[in-house]
């Protein structure tokens, strides 16, 4: 399993990450197709990502996560940062409070995913983020292993290609249950 890469920014590491994994893949698909997009469900914003493509019009960034006002990575992550110049309007992001539960986390995701259908990529960037699980040791969400299954099926609902990328997930003793759960939401949806 690579380490995550949603922290690391354009000239910095940062929370684990030393490269950007799916800035790099978006990048990548970025050459095939005019329009891509990065959907984040990890536990925490993914403020690297959002940083290398906050100027871009091209490249769509959304991220579901805890409130950082107090929270990894404290200094952004807030939904009034909406991107800059032509990249105005193309960051989306999705705080929610700490400790909220599955249910409250599942509607977020819908939400933003109606948000990226609006921008209509052409590809699709998942970091998926499996310390969103309740007993993750990071602590932010309460969201439960069976949830797993609905989040792998609202992704697997997109239309244009998609590459999932794992960016946290920490030891619990549910760890491979919840992937497992996400998989099998994934493949079915
Ligand atoms: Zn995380």
């Amino acid at each position: 399993m690579p380490p995550p890469g949603h922290h690391a920014g354009p000239d910095n590491a940062g929370g684990f990450c030393l490269i950007n994994n799916a800035a790099l893949a978006a990048s990548v698909l970025r050459e095939k197709v005019s329009k891509v997009a990065i959907i984040d469900v990890d536990l925490h914003h993914g403020n690297g990502t959002q940083d290398i493509f906050y100027t871009r019009g091209d490249i769509w960034t959304g991220s579901v996560h805890v409130d950082p006002t107090d929270f990894y990575p404290f200094f952004w992550g807030g939904a009034d940062e909406t991107g800059t110049g032509e990249g105005k309007g193309a960051n989306v992001n999705l705080p929610l409070p700490l400790g909220s539960d599955g249910e409250t986390y599942l509607d977020a995701v819908a939400t933003l995913i109606e948000q990226l259908n609006h921008f209509q990529p052409e590809a699709v960037v998942v970091s998926l983020g499996l310390d969103i699980h309740k007993d993750d040791p990071l602590a932010g969400l309460s969201v439960e292993t069976e949830e797993f299954v609905a989040l792998g099926e609202q992704l697997s609902a997109l239309s244009p290609p998609t590459v999932v990328i794992q960016e946290g997930g920490y030891p619990t003793e549910h760890l491979s249950a919840n992937l497992t759960a996400f998989m099998r939401g994934y493949l079915r949806g």
